[in-house]
């Protein structure tokens, strides 16, 4: 492999996870002066912003207002423009050495097999791949090639090929007119000279297998926010229509479960997931704008909006017709000729009630990337009883490690107001641990 030592000197961050949290403190330390490598694992920057169709409680896209600077602007597209930000995708970060101001960071950069600068996007090397699976970032709703292109915004905006679905059969490398792809690409490695460390890794949805007495993945027709989220979203899995996955139809009932892997103990999943009660709320009304004669039923414990216009947010989509009612779903059941999907549940005075729906959304919560503990153990930082990181009572972004600060839905759930403001903590408190630009 490769070795080239890379020395920016050790007023460098490394920040590793490029999701809202990352881009902002990237964003922050890179205008400050300091050179920032900005690394993910995935094929581009952006993590789990690109998921979203819009974010509450504006129902603005929400990949503008969370920049710093100039409100036009994506932060995927200002941290790939910025001249001090180096990104770093497909990369994983290996083990971390040395002290505050003076760390050696050993890094793997995995192959994408495509080119950047020569792929023109043109779509040529996927028209002709023979393997086709589910899309994962549609939630396994709509196909994609072994070959594809990221996320629309993602950076860099280039095909990737994934190898653990290629058959090498060398079709796409042979329609490609630019000649971008290599199949025989191999990882590199290297080693960056950083001041301090950020990690803001992410978190991962709820697998909601898990709940077996709502059907996910058995029964067609009960789907989770997620691919929900990308239904409705325009560039998304139906190109923003709602249909039922069993037969296409257009949902009129829709019921919306909430706590789905939350407030659980029998799923080890106590806490509140904090951000599923508002963005069911966003999801009820996005599901009326497409369909203004839908029946919108929310299934919910009680309904916790804590930030700043929660309420009064959650209140004017409540006025709108939906309907909540407070009520624990114990079981989900799909006619197999009609598709509707059952739920029985046990009213609020206490009585068994059946109602039946067209489509179930379960709002699934937020777990731990298990990517992120095996992280944190090769860099001799633990993880809470639930798995997610853990910081200091009296200094919420600092970790066990001088030098090394940890923020975002890495250490708990999180909406986006409380993560973009702990990304400017983790900035500040890097730009002091390492030398000055
Ligand atoms: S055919 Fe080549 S240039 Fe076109 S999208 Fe594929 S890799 Fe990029
Ligand atoms: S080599 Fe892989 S990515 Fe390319 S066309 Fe064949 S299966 Fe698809
Ligand atoms: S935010 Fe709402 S839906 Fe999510 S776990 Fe908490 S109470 Fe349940």
């Amino acid at each position: 492999m490769a070795d080239a030592a890379v020395d920016k000197g050790s007023n460098a961050i490394l920040i590793v996870g490029a999701g809202l949290s990352g881009m902002q403190s990237a964003l922050l330390l890179a205008q400050r002066g300091h050179a920032v490598y900005l690394l993910d694992e995935a094929p581009g920057i952006g993590g789990s912003l690109h998921l979203l169709d819009r974010t509450f409680p504006t129902d603005s896209c929400g990949l503008c207002i969370s920049s710093p600077t100039n409100a036009t602007y994506c932060p995927s597209i200002e941290c790939s423009l910025h001249p001090n930000i180096t990104p770093l995708p497909l990369s994983e970060l290996l083990h971390l050495d040395g002290a505050p101001g003076r760390f050696q960071a050993r890094i793997r950069r995995n192959p994408r097999y495509v080119n950047v600068e020569r792929c023109n996007l043109c779509g040529d090397c996927a028209a002709v791949c023979p393997v086709t699976r589910p899309h994962a970032h549609e939630g396994n709703l709509a196909p994609q090639k072994a070959i594809y292109a990221p996320p629309p915004r993602a950076v860099p905006n280039a095909y990737v090929i994934d190898m653990t679905a290629c058959i090498r059969c060398g079709k796409c490398v042979a329609a490609c007119p630019t000649q971008a792809i290599n199949l025989d690409e191999q990882a590199t490695e290297q080693t960056l000279d950083v001041g301090a460390v950020i990690l803001s890794p992410g978190f991962s949805p709820f697998d909601a297998r898990r709940k077996g007495e709502f059907g996910f993945g058995v029964l067609s027709n009960v789907v989770t926010s997620i691919q929900f989220e990308r239904m409705v979203s325009p560039p998304g899995s139906t190109k923003g229509k709602l249909v039922r996955p069993s037969d296409g139809k257009t949902p009129k009932r829709i019921a919306f479960i909430q706590c789905v892997g939350s407030r659980d103990q029998t799923v080890g999943r106590e806490y509140c997931s904090s951000i599923c009660c508002m963005y069911t709320a966003k999801q009820a009304r996005a599901a009326l704008e497409s369909q203004p004669d839908a029946e919108i039923t929310v299934f919910t414990m009680d309904i916790r909006t804590f930030g700043k216009g929660y309420e009064r947010y959650w209140e004017s989509v409540r006025q709108e017709g939906i309907r909540f009612r407070r009520a624990m779903v114990s079981k989900a059941k799909q006619h197999p000729k009609t598709g509707h999907v059952a739920l029985n549940y046990v009213s609020e005075g206490g009585e068994p009630k059946e109602e039946e729906f067209d489509l179930i959304v379960l709002a699934v919560g937020l777990e731990p990337l298990e990517s992120a503990r095996k992280l944190a153990e090769r860099i001799g930082l633990g993880v809470n009883a639930y798995g997610f990181g853990e910081a200091g009572e009296f200094a919420p972004v600092a970790s066990a490690r001088p030098g090394v600060f940890v923020v975002g839905c890495y250490l708990e759930p999180k909406d986006i107001p409380d993560t973009v403001a702990e990304a400017a903590a983790a900035a500040a408190h890097a730009a002091q641990t390492a030398s000055q630009p």
